[in-house]
């Protein structure tokens, strides 16, 4: 197996590193480097317009819609340098990421020009409106309606567990738009303006204080007609479009958040000497071996999108891939909690100070839940086999179209039964 790069992606990387040592802060690559609260919040916002004006943002996208147009092994090489600087390289997760690419791939000639290159200047931020009370890994049966009258959508509604709604521009939305249809059809997928009287956020508090997602009312809300992407009733199709780009992850750098994350529980063991422990020992060797097992799989996807290559291999490794990743995550938290024993009872994080933690993110100052940086990991990576398509259903999804198992009967089959 050749694991190295062409000299063309080589050449490519040594340009993403000189750019990445001419624009970040002086100092960044230095050990102890940080910034405080408010130099960091600046840094943030001026960080966002540096990577636009790098053209970095996005940079798969075609010219047109403002993108560089790389390459798949481009992307790659650009992905893996930020993540060796660590520099963020997005500017809404929700844009980037999940509409955007949605967008492109569904929407008219007009929905491009319009919102791409907002979303690429990072001016608009974005939430995505699946889930309701009702419908959440059974997402068909969501209720949601809107009705065209003029040149505008009604809709009225509730949808749940909305990410950052609270901060959001527009929201993507399923909504039904023809009632009479079979569950799966008659849903459209809108793109709806948040900041509207006929639009209500209430962010759900959790037990940490924090309440990144929120409850969303829609009475009458009003969304534009030429607002639909990608057809009328054609919703169930480009939600499984978004679905996708949310279940993947960037194949050579998704876990290198998990190998960072597992060192500081290895440094973690030797400081308190639960490292002499064997079972602390063969919890961090299997660990150790499943972040091993995703880097190579990284490869694998890698080589198959570059070599065309489609079997049951490569579809097998698409659909595990979120489930590996999450429970993973789940089983190293548990351990971490173990290795810190007594110390991870309590609360021992700071107040005041945003720490990091590469498996999680950025732990935010919370001075009513002072959870240190691995306690956030282990308390978040509780929900990530549940958000994006929880666990269960992914093993739906390989048995029934993976590997072409019987499909799980209904429950109106089970009542017949
Ligand atoms: C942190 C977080 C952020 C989120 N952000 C968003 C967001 O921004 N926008 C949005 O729209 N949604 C969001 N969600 C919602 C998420 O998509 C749903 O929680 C998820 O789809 C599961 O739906 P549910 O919560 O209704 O659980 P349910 O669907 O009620 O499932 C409950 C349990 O039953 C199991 N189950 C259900 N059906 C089956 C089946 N057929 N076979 C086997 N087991 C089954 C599930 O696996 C689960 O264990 C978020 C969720 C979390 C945790």
């Amino acid at each position: 197996m050749d694991l190295t790069y062409p000299p063309e992606a080589e050449a490519f990387r040594k340009e993403i590193r000189a750019w990445l040592e001419d624009n970040l802060p002086a100092g960044w690559f230095d050990a102890g480097f940080s910034l405080d609260a408010d130099a960091k919040a600046d840094w943030q916002t001026a960080w966002t317009k540096t990577l636009f004006d790098g053209g970095w943002i996005c940079a798969s996208w075609p010219k047109e819609y403002g993108g560089k147009g790389l390459t798949t092994m481009e992307s790659v090489v650009l992905a893996e340098e930020f993540h060796r600087a660590g520099a963020p390289l997005r500017a809404d997760f929700f844009g980037d990421t999940l509409v955007g690419p949605t967008i492109l791939q569904w929407g008219t000639e007009e929905q491009k020009t319009d919102f791409i290159p907002k979303i690429l200047s990072g001016q608009i931020a974005w939430c995505q409106g699946f889930s309701e009370p009702d419908a959440g890994s059974d997402l068909g049966g969501l209720t949601t309606k809107a009705v065209l009258d003029g040149d505008e959508w009604i809709i009225n509604g509730q949808k749940i567990w909305t990410t950052q709604g609270f901060i959001a521009d527009f929201i993507f939305i399923l909504c039904r738009t023809d009632p009479d249809a079979p569950k799966h059809k008659g849903i459209s997928y809108l793109l709806c303006p948040m900041k509207q009287p006929g639009v209500e956020v209430r962010p759900i508090e959790q037990v940490d204080g924090s309440a990144e997602f929120c409850e969303v009312f829609f009475t009458d809300a009003r969304c534009p007609k030429e607002n639909v992407l990608g057809g009328v009733n054609n919703g169930w199709k480009v939600a499984m479009a978004t679905l996708g780009f949310e279940r993947g992850t960037s194949a050579t750098t998704g876990y290198r958040r998990f190998e960072k994350e597992l060192d500081i529980i290895v440094e973690k063991a030797k400081a308190n000497g639960r490292i002499a422990d064997p079972v602390v020992r063969q919890g961090i060797a299997k660990a150790y071996s499943k972040v091993q097992i995703m880097k190579v799989n990284g490869l694998r996807s890698l080589s198959s999108v570059l070599t065309g290559k489609k079997d049951l291999g490569v579809a097998a490794l698409s659909a595990t891939n979120k489930m590996f990743w999450s429970e993973y995550h789940q089983e190293v938290m548990n351990l971490a909690i173990d290795i810190m024993g007594m110390e991870g009872q309590i609360l021992t994080g700071d107040p005041l100070r945003e720490e990091a933690v590469p498996g999680y993110g950025v732990r935010h100052p919370n001075p009513r839940f002072p959870a240190s940086a691995l306690q956030s990991s282990f308390f978040f990576s509780r929900s990530e086999t549940i958000w994006g398509g929880t666990s269960q259903i992914q093993r739906n999804i390989v048995g029934e179209r993976v590997l072409g198992l019987p499909k799980e009967p209904r429950p109106e089959a089970k009542a017949g039964a």
